[in-house]
């Protein structure tokens, strides 16, 4: 699928066109009306062949319009994110003395209006600005920083026991 025309299909239409041109002159020429239903029978395999190439040209243009919208909204996207994703930078959020845990924390200077919040950063390095929420578990002794998008989990302060902790299924990222 190209967003070209095809030139067999275009030749396909321009047959089809002179079959049927050639039909009306005969029947302008001819008085005999078995010559006319003769000739009729003969192009119609032309011209119907030609409206099939012209039904599929056009459906192959139309998905090729839609194609080109796609990659648009998709170039535009990774515009936007460009500019979005340098409004953050990786911060530790651990509280354990010996702990790991990153994420990507909006910067102080970055002149935004929205209260403070942390991205996930397997979302961030995927170019999807997911917002990460703070749940607290085990009776206040467990901070964890949850992505709806992915799933991911980030556990800021106290030691989890997975088991006792049913989750429900995350929603599938996009
Ligand atoms: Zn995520």
């Amino acid at each position: 699928m190209s967003p070209m025309l095809d030139l067999s299909a275009i030749s396909g239409i321009v047959g089809g066109l002179k079959a049927a041109s050639e039909l009306v002159q005969l029947a302008v020429n001819a008085h005999d009306v078995k010559v006319i239903r003769e000739k009729a029978i003969e192009f119609q395999k032309d011209i119907i062949a030609a409206q099939t190439s012209a039904i599929s040209t056009l459906t192959d243009y139309a998905s090729a319009l839609d194609r080109i919208r796609e990659l648009e909204k998709e170039v535009n996207d990774l515009k936007a994110w460009g500019a979005e994703k340098e409004k953050y930078q990786l911060t530790e959020i651990s509280e354990h003395p010996q702990g790991s845990a990153l994420v990507f924390a909006l910067k102080d200077q970055a002149g935004s209006t929205e209260p403070k919040h942390r991205l996930c950063p397997n979302c961030y390095q995927d170019g999807r600005k997911s917002i990460l929420q703070e749940e607290v578990q085990s009776l206040g002794h467990v901070r964890i920083l949850h992505c709806q998008r992915c799933g991911a989990e980030v556990n800021r302060s106290g030691i989890r026991y997975k088991e006792n902790v049913p989750r429900k299924p995350s929603r599938r990222p996009r």
